[in-house]
């Protein structure tokens, strides 16, 4: 991959919203969302791959690196060929990845990273509720388990957050995250909106 994807990285603990939020933005014209965890729960869970991917998240522990960025890459090589993903027509939003500073690296010939979008939320029981109704809702195996969503947080703390400090602190922008997706949205909106405008206007428009 010669090409560096313009994109936004969705970033922060377990459910804080980034899934939520990038839903959103995947579906307003101009933006693709791809949510890492969500590519990895769409494998075939006999697969070899899918199995090791069940092995690690069903215990709260993250994938090895490099199973990782493989599987990403293979992902997103998958969604420009179909022309799912449109490279030069849309801002790329991240979810979920990179989740260590490993990844980071891995990631950096082929990511130019406008802006890193923390959304905070310093009310972890708060997180630790969405997480147990989104397990209900979706079928989660690593969020039903309290044991084993207290790791994720062990997890993010250790191994993800100090991705923050691999990123120049001018394009880290922090979102409270506490209040409700409409009213997080506009935060997130006011932050990649002005980002998408600028490198994506289209000439037929203006
Ligand atoms: P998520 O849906 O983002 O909460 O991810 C669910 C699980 O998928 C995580 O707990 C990890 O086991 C795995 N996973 C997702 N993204 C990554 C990543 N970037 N690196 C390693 N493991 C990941």
């Amino acid at each position: 991959m010669s090409h560096r994807y313009k994109c936004i990285l969705l970033f922060g603990s377990p459910g804080s919203g980034k899934g939520t939020q990038g839903k959103i933005l995947g579906e307003i014209p101009g933006f693709f969302h791809l949510a890492c965890g969500d590519v990895f729960r769409s494998l075939d869970l006999t697969s070899s791959l899918g199995k090791k991917f069940m092995t690690h998240s069903s215990k709260g522990e993250l994938v090895p690196d490099e199973l990782t960025v493989e599987m990403w890459q293979n992902n997103m090589k998958a969604q420009v060929s179909l022309s799912i993903f449109k490279p030069a027509q849309d801002l790329l939003v991240l979810d979920g990845i990179p989740r260590t500073v490993s990844q980071a690296k891995a990631l950096k010939d082929h990511l130019d990273v406008l802006a890193v979008l923390h959304l905070v939320c310093p009310d972890e029981a708060e997180m630790v509720r969405r997480m147990r109704r989104r397990a209900l809702k979706e079928n989660r195996l690593d969020d039903a388990d309290e044991k084993v969503i207290h790791h994720r947080f062990e997890v993010y703390r250790k191994e993800t957050e100090p991705v923050l400090s691999y990123y120049p602190k001018d394009i880290i922008h922090n979102v409270p995250a506490i209040a409700s997706p409409s009213m997080v949205l506009m935060s997130v909106l006011d932050l990649v909106a002005p980002i998408q405008d600028h490198h994506f206007r289209n000439p037929l428009t203006q």
